[in-house]
């Protein structure tokens, strides 16, 4: 049975919110691929595959958080469940064999390679967000381009700084000078895109590993964030080190509200 919208009455069984993938092309164009990750496999599942499981229920959205979620009969209380129950904020110790499932990013912005910084940096503004993973044909991780690699990039292509009177050749046959004032300079019409600027990934987790990993794995490489994948090596979540703080200060019984600035 599928269906859209709210369900009356209480869930009896596990609800998996649904995961999305948005990658955007040099075209502007964007590719939306919406995944669940199933405890019982402990991969990443499609909603097709989930429809025609014989545990599905059902496709829940949730109106107040505008989620949706698969209704499925696991037979077990994972992470993801416990973060839809009301007093998940509150529980009362720390896991630390929590899978990356239920606390990375869910919802995640990519781009292609191709993709311009000036695009790239518009759309850091436009989400609210610091970085993103630059992916391959296949949607698989191939570097993290983030506000810092915009500004290093910047600085080095000198749009931070003036420069010293400067010359300016309009025609090398018959040279036209152009004498510039302090202040301005000369900037090649360079094409500088994801692919120049990028951070490559060296380091990625899959959705099944547990948070003590994940933990582990960014202090040893000393890096923010992580791209999360599938069995087939797709991007299907990001985790920074602030999904990390704001998932121990949950477990440690504080409130802490959804992010408002996604990293
Ligand atoms: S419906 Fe089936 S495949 Fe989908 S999450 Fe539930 S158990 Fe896994």
């Amino acid at each position: 049975m599928t269906t859209l919208g709210p369900i009356n009455g209480e869930h009896p069984i596990p609800r998996h919110a649904l995961r999305s993938t948005r990658i955007v092309g040099d075209d502007g164009e964007e590719s939306v691929v919406a995944t669940v990750y199933c405890p019982l496999k402990e991969r990443s599942a499609t909603v097709p595959e989930c429809e025609s499981c014989t545990r599905f229920h059902a496709l829940h959205f949730d109106a107040p958080s505008r989620r949706t979620s698969v209704v499925c009969d696991t037979g077990q209380w994972t992470s993801e469940v416990k973060s839809a129950d009301p007093l998940a904020s509150v529980s009362d110790h720390v896991n630390p064999a929590a899978p990356l499932a239920g606390i990375m990013t869910r919802d995640v912005l990519c781009v292609r390679p191709e993709v311009t910084v000036d695009e790239i940096t518009t759309l850091l503004v436009r989400h609210g967000i610091s970085g993103m993973p630059v992916v391959d044909a296949d949607g698989k991780p191939v570097g993290m381009v983030s506000r810092a690699d915009l500004l290093r990039t910047a600085q080095e292509r000198g749009d931070t700084e003036e420069s010293e009177r400067a010359t300016l050749h309009l025609d090398e046959v018959a040279p036209l000078d152009i004498e510039l004032e302090q202040g301005f300079h000369v900037v090649a019409p360079v094409k500088v895109t994801a692919r120049d600027v990028m951070t490559p990934v060296v380091v990625q987790l899959h959705e099944s590993a547990s948070i003590r990993q994940a933990a582990s794995l960014m202090a040893y490489e000393g890096v923010h964030r992580l791209p999360v994948v599938s069995d087939d090596g797709r991007v299907v979540g990001i985790l920074s080190s602030l999904d990390v703080l704001r998932w121990f200060g949950r477990s440690c019984g504080y409130l802490i509200p959804p992010a408002r600035m996604r990293v």
